[in-house]
């Protein structure tokens, strides 16, 4: 669907499916695929195996991914025309959907893999400095990079020093720079070693703080942003963005907390708490793309959570958007897959 910008130019909020490969575990289990992908017509067929009767559900979106999908080819397709408009001066989020285990970090990460498994996140560094490096010498750029996460509607510092005791960030809203993080470190890089030892570091502080804390580090959001400043002449991919001498674009790559449902997990204490928070935080996140998309409301409800009020100024506007919805293909995954497909159905 078809979002307009201040300037009534077209933008759309991208949906695409990623439908993982079976693991070595499922299929040692002889777990079944439910799922079949057509990546020509862009569907997503699930089969109920358990009552075959019932007609198989189809599900159509921008693009889709089966399991022999490669890391480049999501990349080329999904991440780097965003990637470009933000040296450009745009705004751009590519989130990550899907229950928990369904390929959300391995799409969006995978820093540490060989080159060619790597993820979005990791080919959006090598492509931002490559292109800096290729720039006329009179252009100048300055990349700064912040990490965080959303855990029980609390904002942390991925990349404060001491990050051991994570203080709780809070967010504020100025006229000028619209909505941010107060006191949020925010690091300039020269190069792509720089960022990757950023997100190498940020990573490490959200796994160690969350084990201090007795916590799961899929039950919260994570959001890797970039932000490009630019003084260059016009731009030759959007000639249109204007002469004006600096431009800055922020890039926002959200690996978001687990989307699996509250009612089968029989959670309770903390764990209740946890999942009532991500439920809530993702419904909001869907109630906003879908108002955006819808073009109709005059009211986004961006205030109902941290996830959307932070990402206020990279979600519609001025903006480019693209949800990666992940799936697992195992029939034992069926009603979270639908679940899944469903939600991203309802932001396109
Ligand atoms: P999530 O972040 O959604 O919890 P992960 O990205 O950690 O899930 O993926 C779960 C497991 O499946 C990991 O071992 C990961 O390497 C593997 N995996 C996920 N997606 C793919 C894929 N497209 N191809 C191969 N392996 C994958
Ligand atoms: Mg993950």
């Amino acid at each position: 669907l078809i979002l307009f910008d201040n300037e009534t130019r077209r933008e759309r909020v991208q949906v695409v499916v990623r439908c993982r490969p079976l693991h070595s575990k499922e299929k040692a289990e002889g777990r079944l695929s439910c799922v079949s992908v057509d990546t020509q017509r862009c569907t997503i067929q699930v089969r109920n195996t358990k009552n075959p009767d019932v007609p198989p559900k189809l599900f159509t979106f921008d693009r889709t991914y089966g399991s022999s999908s490669t890391q480049r080819e999501v990349y080329d397709d999904v991440a780097h025309s965003i990637v470009h408009s933000v040296m450009c001066g745009y705004n751009g989020t590519i989130l990550a959907y899907g229950q928990t285990a369904s390929g959300k970090t391995f799409t969006m990460d995978g820093l540490d893999n060989p080159p060619e498994m790597r993820g979005i996140i990791p080919n959006a560094f090598e492509d931002i400095f490559a292109h800096i490096e290729q720039s006329q010498s009179s252009d100048h750029f300055l990349v700064r990079a912040s990490y965080l996460e959303i855990y029980n509607e609390e904002i942390r510092d991925l990349l404060a020093q001491n990050s051991h005791n994570p203080h709780r960030l809070e967010l504020k809203e100025s006229g000028d720079t619209g909505v941010y993080v107060k006191n949020l470190t925010s690091v300039t890089v020269q190069s792509v070693p720089d960022i990757n030892r950023l997100l190498s570091m940020g990573k490490k502080n959200r796994s160690v703080g969350a084990t201090l804390m007795n916590q799961d580090s899929s039950r919260s959001h994570s959001i890797f942003s970039i932000t490009v400043e630019t003084s260059a002449g016009p731009c030759s991919e959007h000639p249109d963005a204007g002469q004006s001498v600096i431009r800055v674009g922020k890039l926002n790559l959200v690996d978001l907390a687990g989307s699996e449902r509250l009612n089968k997990t029989g959670a309770t204490g903390d764990r209740f708490r946890e999942l009532t928070n991500i439920n809530w935080s993702l419904s909001a996140l869907g109630n906003v793309i879908s108002a955006l998309v819808d073009g109709k409301s005059t009211h986004i409800p961006y205030r109902d959570s941290k996830l959307t009020r932070l990402l206020q100024d990279s979600l519609g506007g001025n903006t480019r958007t693209v949800m990666i919805a992940n799936i697992g293909p195992a029939d034992y995954n069926f009603d979270e897959s639908i679940s899944t497909l469903r939600y991203a159905n309802r932001a396109k």
